[in-house]
């Protein structure tokens, strides 16, 4: 058979993950990423394995496709910690994770291209041909991935959010966020809550530990976690909470607490929190934002503009050659959950682009319960408010009652041997 060419476009988790599917599927990949690092969001967070994303971390190790997980593990810093609601948690050193990902992809012969931005999209003949970057290169492909995630568009920061507030995805200076199914056509839906407010703000900001006091830092590096109550007069209530993309935070020791965790600088569990004030609390009288840079004011904005597509990941609508992953599938947040559909992404652009039928992964796992229930949800307007996650909120209690959370990797192993699935996804399909 023929060479098979996937095209990824944006290098966050959900990217990374379907290259290095479609690479293991036996496809040339060319992954395009607007930024100067890959990890997207991803070079901000760090928390993985906590609660229920442990079980989908072993899921997908059993399936084949744990290369990812396997790196987060190689660069944490911290392992099976707690702290408010959270068990069994691993933190990965931010400064460390992105050269090791880029690394791995460079190893598997994957075309990683940096400072590479699509600016548009060539169709012909109801499929996609080629896109075209902000460079000026036109890169053609038989299928094509939109991991271009939801955020990363200021003037959705500006008119829902607080306002741009400087974070990691830089648009001012890499340009902001394109997707591809827009440029194709591909219905694309927000994320609306109940109140009418479309969009969620970003969920935690970065704090630099050389602005801390020695204690805390002491703290933090020993145990991974420093938990520092807020005086009562300072308290804002759970209000700001509620407005989180990660729903699964927004609890009263979220509000009542500093919730401080190492993932090289200190990742402070809240959207954004005034300077004047948080410098009113012992250990922080210095404090200063790493990320985002005016972290006392706001955060990025994210959910907006999720597309339609089916639960293999395909896109729904005329052009056919069109999967996509992570965020851009639907309201799931995380890291783990963006390995997930990326990987099932990118496996499957290799099945379409070699004719064979595409996988869907069987409720009978909690990977496949995720993407089916939640794919399912996104077709109901009402339900594109809800966040969902392995680790906590709506989804977390769905999988526990289905019997689908454990920690046990033996159980999860047979779990996939019984789907008769078992490194499916560490095999080629050509
Ligand atoms: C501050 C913060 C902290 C977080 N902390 C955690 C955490 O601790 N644990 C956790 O599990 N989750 C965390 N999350 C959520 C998690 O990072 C995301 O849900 C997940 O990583 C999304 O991955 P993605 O690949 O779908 O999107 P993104 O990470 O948004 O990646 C999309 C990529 O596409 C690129 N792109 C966009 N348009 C184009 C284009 N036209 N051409 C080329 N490239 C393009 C972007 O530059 C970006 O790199 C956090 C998120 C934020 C913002």
């Amino acid at each position: 058979m023929s060479t098979k060419r996937i095209v990824v476009v944006g290098g966050g988790w959900g990217g990374v993950a379907a290259a290095a599917a479609a690479c293991k599927a036996g496809a040339e990949v060319t992954l395009l990423e607007r930024a100067d690092m890959l990890l997207g969001t991803g070079l901000v967070g760090g928390i993985f394995r906590n609660n229920g994303r442990f079980t989908a971390a072993e899921e997908m190790t059993a399936l084949g496709s744990g290369d990812m997980f396997d790196a987060m593990d190689q660069c944490a810093r911290h392992k099976n910690i707690e702290f408010p609601g959270h068990k069994h948690s691993s933190l990965y050193d931010v400064y460390e994770m992105e050269p090791a990902v880029k690394s791995r992809l460079l190893d598997m012969g994957i075309d990683v291209r940096l400072t590479a931005s699509v600016k548009s999209a060539e169709k012909s003949g109801g499929r996609l041909v080629s896109v075209r970057t902000s460079g000026g290169e036109t890169i053609e492909g038989d299928v094509f991935i939109d991991a271009t995630g939801t955020s990363a568009f200021p003037g959705n920061c500006i008119k829902y959010g607080n306002g741009c507030a400087m974070c990691i995805l830089r648009c001012h200076s890499f340009s902001p966020r394109v997707s591809i199914t827009t440029l194709a056509g591909v219905e694309e839906w927000d994320a609306v809550k109940a109140n009418g407010n479309a969009g969620a703000m970003s969920g935690s900001c970065k704090l630099f530990k050389e602005s801390l006091s020695k204690d805390i830092v002491d703290t933090l590096e020993r145990t991974g976690v420093a938990v520092i109550p807020i005086p009562k007069e300072l308290q804002t209530g759970s209000e700001k909470l509620s407005a989180k993309a990660c729903q699964q935070y927004a609890t009263a020791a979220f509000a009542e607490n500093i919730v401080l965790l190492d993932t090289g600088p200190a990742k402070l569990m809240t959207p954004y929190y005034p300077l004047e004030a948080l410098r009113q609390i012992t250990g922080c009288e210095r404090a200063r934002y790493e990320d985002p840079i005016a972290g006392g004011l706001g955060n990025s904005m994210r959910y907006f503009r999720f597309a339609n597509c089916s639960n293999t990941t395909q896109a729904a609508g005329e052009t056919t050659n069109i999967f996509c992953a992570g965020e851009k599938l639907g309201a799931m947040v995380g890291h783990t959950e963006a390995i997930v559909t990326g990987s099932l992404a990118g496996h499957n652009a290799v099945r379409y682009a070699a004719g064979i039928p595409l996988l869907t992964l069987p409720d009978s796992l909690a990977v496949g319960d995720f993407v089916n229930h939640v794919i399912g949800e996104m077709k109901r307007p009402e339900c594109r408010g809800t966040k969902y996650t392995f680790s906590g909120s709506v989804y977390f209690e769905r999988m526990k009652s289905l019997g689908l959370y454990t920690t046990d990797i033996g159980e999860i192993e047979e779990r996939v041997r019984a789907s008769g699935l078992s490194g499916i996804m560490g095999k080629t399909v050509i």
